[in-house]
């Protein structure tokens, strides 16, 4: 049994789904089991959408466009029966998301609960079409809402998944219907609470989907398809002779997803890893390329370094005093200060004289955090035991990741020699004990030539890599 999960852009025409059927269709024999996310763009729509509820406004135009987009594609390529239902599905569906518009728009309130279930119905209308799509061309599939099999705790948008429960569901539900070669297409991305509140799992996270779904049913692959040749040694958008890695480790696709390679969702390693299943990332649009492989195998680069990946607007928070010394429990209230806010902390480092701690945080997260540590150590910040608490606006890390790098000297010196000949100022310097990776924070108009130039140093761009 081989996972395979299609991105918003495989999924995101008519024509693209063309092709995602031709590929279900070509591994048939391998039993599929398919994932999918919400066509390109809808789930930023519904984000949208329900913003504008909340003003008091009813989003009929942004609604309307949903609509027109989704039975299209559905008269487009269904036909018969297949087409009569998963029209009636859909709108059904689009009509439910309207009274729920309608009710957030009278009531002017949004809360997290409200924008998971909004942004629920992007994966919602997808799976029927590409289920209805496979039926029409001959394919025995059905949609499965994963409402139903994945269970989460009641964290909304960032939910966290029960396993022994959601492992238990999705045998239950996939595992009969795989033994007589029906096809689940499964929608990524969403979960719900054991009192049937809609949840989801994170932006991105269809991949996560996939890779639960892979290790509940113990899959012999987790495929993603998405609309690059593979996992790169950069950013595509950022560098242009950014290379395609053949293979790499759970761990280096671990760092690499987690300090920005936006091609994986982070936590897409976790349930595969537990159980070794590989994961493939392959290209819906040139499925004859190899793609990457991640497991436990890798290929070590001649200079260490394998990817370098980045995360912009991001926002320095420094807390600041010679006082700091001789206050042992200060990480621990900024964590718990932090922790409180759900803010998630991207890097930290204390120098060794304890006189400074800086966080890297998300530019969204960097106010309100501002002030809670300020709150926090107002007594030592009025006695002058802290000099200051301040945040440093538009930053953005950049991070070097590669097995090779571990027990390399000279990773630090080449990653930055670069950077002081072309004048560009580090912020401030993390490198994890795994010696996996070094990161650091770079000024947001530093961010693209940064990644260009360590790309450079490292030579990544050179010639094809494994
Ligand atoms: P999907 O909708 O299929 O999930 P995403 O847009 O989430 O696709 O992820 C694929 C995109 O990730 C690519 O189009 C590419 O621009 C971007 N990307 C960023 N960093 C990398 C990297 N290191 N390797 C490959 N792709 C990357
Ligand atoms: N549709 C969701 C998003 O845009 C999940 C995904 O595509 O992976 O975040
Ligand atoms: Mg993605």
């Amino acid at each position: 049994m081989i996972v395979m999960k299609f991105g918003g852009t495989s999924v995101g025409s008519a024509e693209a789904m063309r092709r995602v059927a031709h590929i279900v269709e070509t591994y048939r024999s391998r039993k599929p089991v398919v994932v999918v996310s919400a066509m390109t763009k809808v789930t930023d729509t519904l984000r949208a959408i329900a913003r504008e509820a909340s003003e008091g406004r009813m989003p009929t135009q942004a609604l309307e466009e949903l609509h027109r987009r989704h039975e299209e594609t559905i008269t487009t390529l269904l036909s018969g029966k297949d087409k009569e239902q998963t029209l009636a599905v859909c709108l059904a569906m689009l009509d439910e998301l309207e009274d729920i518009c309608r009710g957030i728009s009278l009531l002017r309130e949004l809360s997290l609960r409200s924008v998971d279930l909004v942004s629920s119905f992007g994966e919602r209308l997808s799976a029927p079409i590409v289920a209805g799509l496979l039926n029409t061309i001959g394919m025995n599939a059905f949609s499965v809402d994963a409402r139903q099999v994945v269970r989460t705790d009641d964290r909304h948008t960032e939910a966290e998944v029960d396993f022994p429960i959601t492992d238990l569901l999705l045998c239950e539900t996939i595992l009969p219907a795989v033994a007589e070669d029906r096809i689940p297409v499964v929608t990524g991305f969403i979960g719900a609470t054991e009192q049937g509140a809609t949840t989801t799992l994170g932006r991105g996270a269809s991949d996560y989907t996939a890779s639960i779904v892979g290790g509940a049913l113990q899959a012999d692959e987790i495929w993603i398809w998405t609309d690059v040749d593979g996992a790169m040694t950069a950013d595509p958008r950022i560098v242009e002779d950014a290379q395609v890695l053949e293979k790499i480790t759970y761990h280096e696709a671990a760092e690499m997803s987690y300090f920005g390679a936006k091609v994986l969702h982070p936590k897409t390693m976790v349930p595969a890893v537990r159980r070794r299943i590989p994961i493939r990332i392959k290209n819906t649009f040139n499925p004859s390329s190899a793609g990457t492989l991640i497991s436990d195998e890798t290929t070590v680069m001649p200079l260490g370094a394998k990817t370098i990946t980045s995360i912009d607007r991001l926002c320095l928070i420094m807390i600041e005093g010679s006082g700091l010394v001789g206050l042992p429990d200060t990480p621990a209230r900024v964590f718990k200060t932090t922790a409180g806010l759900k803010a998630t902390v991207l890097m930290i480092t204390q120098a060794s004289s304890e006189h400074d701690i800086c966080l890297l945080l998300g530019e969204k997260d960097g106010l309100t955090v501002l002030h809670a540590l300020r709150t926090e150590f107002a007594r030592e910040l009025e006695s002058g035991i802290l000099e200051a608490v301040s945040m440093q606006p538009d930053i953005a890390v950049v991070a070097v990741v590669g097995q090779g790098m571990k027990g390399t000297p000279g990773m630090a010196a080449r990653t930055f020699g670069i950077l002081g000949k072309h004048q560009i100022n580090i912020i401030a310097i993390a490198q994890g004990s795994s010696e996996l990776n070094i990161s650091f924070a770079v000024s947001r108009d530093d961010l693209q030539d940064t990644v260009r130039l360590v790309h450079q140093a490292f030579e990544l761009g050179k010639k094809k890599h494994s």
